[in-house]
């Protein structure tokens, strides 16, 4: 029997079953399109005159976003929006998937622009893990560096374009995996500065950082990018070996399928309570990094003591 759209009576492509509902390709690209700008409307994440700086990979999370910003952007007109890849040299992977993310902005006419790690810190990720083995023995967990140089690259390359807001493509299971993770670990720190209105100390050199994905789940915007036509890649970078975080989405999905919903409730619960965790954590003092000048919570920003550490001294 042909699964019918709750909405229309056409085929449908999804059946929600949080929602206990079924539906056909325009409903769900249509309903996709309403959260998104309904996240971005009820958080204020972009004001009239706003530079948006999407960052992008090649995936399919950030191909949708960029789309769904770009019609927004057609539509409205009255914000800015550029492309910004962070290429960190990791081969057969990034040099792949960097040529969707090209062909996504010829095609949505929207400008692109690239750091790399080579350029920015004189190596690859790839050179950096080989050189960490080398100096200390043995292997590196990648996904250290990666965060750092990339979370590092894409504050600086959005500020370099004059970014007012920088827009990341979590959805809905990245933010339920953060949040569940940090909680495990008990890192209340990184806990709380996760969240719809991402909490920061307001510096001059930090962009605020949104997130419009955030309510669709990773199974809707894939859906939604191979429905809209995107070019995105799906392939998965070598050095993905975090068990912990994987077993962290295991056990999420495993309960989203017993009990559906469960990531919404994940998300909106940890919403509710976040307002009292920040009351209980006090945020560091940002100042400026003594080697590189970037912002930064310590004396020496977590970038430039990762390459002291692989450097030649
Ligand atoms: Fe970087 Fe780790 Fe993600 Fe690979 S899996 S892109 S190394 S953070």
């Amino acid at each position: 029997m042909v699964l019918k759209c709750s909405k229309c009576g056409n085929p449908a492509v999804i059946y929600r079953k949080f929602e206990g509902k079924a539906l056909c390709k325009h409903h769900f690209i249509r309903d996709v399109r309403f959260k998104v700008n309904r996240t971005i409307r009820k958080y204020g994440m972009i004001k009239r005159n706003d530079r948006v700086v999407v960052g992008i990979s090649g995936g399919k999370d950030s191909a949708l976003l960029l789309k769904l910003l770009r019609d927004k952007q057609k539509k409205q007109g009255h914000f800015e929006l550029e492309a910004l890849l962070i290429d960190e040299g990791i081969a057969g992977y990034r040099d792949k998937t960097k040529k969707y993310a090209k062909e996504l902005c010829e095609r949505l006419d929207v400008p692109y622009y690239e750091y790399s790690f080579k350029k920015s810190f004189g190596k690859t990720l790839d050179e950096m893990v080989k050189l960490e083995k080398e100096k200390y023995g043995y292997e590196v967990h990648a996904c250290t560096y990666c965060g750092t140089f990339r979370r590092y690259l894409l504050n600086k390359g959005a500020r370099e374009l004059r970014a007012d807001k920088l827009a990341i493509a979590h959805n809905l299971d990245d933010e339920a995996q953060a949040i569940l993770a940090n909680y495990l670990r008990g890192d209340l720190l990184r806990a709380v500065r996760i969240g719809y209105v991402p909490y920061f100390v307001e510096d001059e050199k930090f962009v605020v950082r949104i997130k419009p994905l955030r309510d669709i789940p990773e199974k809707e915007t894939t859906l939604a990018a191979m429905l809209l036509e995107l070019p995105f890649s799906l392939a998965e970078c070598p050095y993905v070996t975090d068990a912990f975080r994987g077993d962290v989405r295991d056990i999420i999905n495993m309960l989203e399928d017993k009990y559906p919903g469960i990531k919404y409730s994940i998300v909106r619960t940890f919403d509710r309570i976040q307002p009292a965790l920040r009351s209980l954590v006090e945020m560091d003092r940002i100042r400026r990094c003594s080697r590189c000048g970037e912002p930064t919570s310590q004396r020496t920003c977590k970038a430039c003591i990762l390459l002291k550490r692989i450097g030649e001294e």
